[in-house]
């Protein structure tokens, strides 16, 4: 075996286990931004029912102001048509005063509509309202979980982290930096074994010379094809 290889082995495995604890974070961080997306949605309902019930609200209260504004000129012809004195004139005031109480009648009736339209949407507002409000209580154990998992997490991290920096003052200097200049450019293992005559990374051939020194433990070296660090020992040999 070559005497740098088990130095190097370490510092891999410990790098493993820090890449581990820096995917648990991300997962409990996605989960946290589900739990927020979730409350930002039924938000966003309550001010989607809020603004319907607003305009509702403005609706109503215009049609009140117009049917307001009928009864002031319906009681004024009803005013007029006790001064006047000619027949005709009485009769044409009594068919307007006639037609603008049918208007008045559909008015009225619009009226009725919209309040009870009000009401409907202020008791949507008010079921949205309190579904924002049963989710956030819903939600308050599984952030507490989510925030208890996260400080185990970080200080799973901080120790993988340390032990990282300890494994890695045990690696040879030229093949650390050789080690950390690949670990920067690929995702999963940079030391790897012999499978065979190949890498096992990628398959390639490794030429028989290089082979056999690396066999007989007297060279790690990269793959000419991937780069990655190749050892012997792997379950293939
Ligand atoms: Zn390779």
């Amino acid at each position: 075996m070559h005497p740098h290889l088990a130095s190097l082995l370490d510092l891999q495995s410990k790098d493993v286990a820090l890449l581990a604890a820096d995917h648990q974070l991300d997962d409990l961080l996605r989960e946290r931004e589900a739990l927020d997306q979730a409350v930002q949605r039924a938000k966003a309902e309550v001010d989607q029912c809020d603004r319907a019930w607003r305009d509702g609200v403005k609706l109503r209260e215009e049609l009140e102001l117009k049917i307001e504004s009928f009864r002031t000129i319906q009681e004024r012809r009803r005013q007029r048509i006790e001064q006047v004195r000619g027949a005709r004139e009485a009769q044409a005031l009594m068919t307007e005063i006639d037609q603008a109480r049918s208007t008045m009648a559909k008015e009225e009736n619009d009226w009725l509509n919209s309040a009870e339209r009000v009401n409907q949407l202020e008791a949507k507002l008010q079921e949205a309202g309190a579904r924002a409000t049963a989710l956030e209580e819903e939600q308050r154990e599984a952030r507490a979980t989510l925030e208890a998992r996260r400080s185990a997490v970080d200080a799973e991290r901080a120790a993988a982290a340390g032990a990282r920096e300890k494994s890695a003052t045990e690696v040879e200097k030229s093949l650390r930096m050789r080690y950390d200049r690949l670990r920067s450019n690929r995702r999963g293992s940079v030391v790897v074994s012999l499978a065979g005559v190949a890498c096992s990374a990628c398959y390639t051939q490794v030429p028989m010379s290089r082979r056999n020194q690396i066999l007989m433990g007297s060279l790690i070296d990269g793959c000419e094809a991937c780069g990655v660090l190749l050892y012997a020992g792997g379950p293939s040999e």
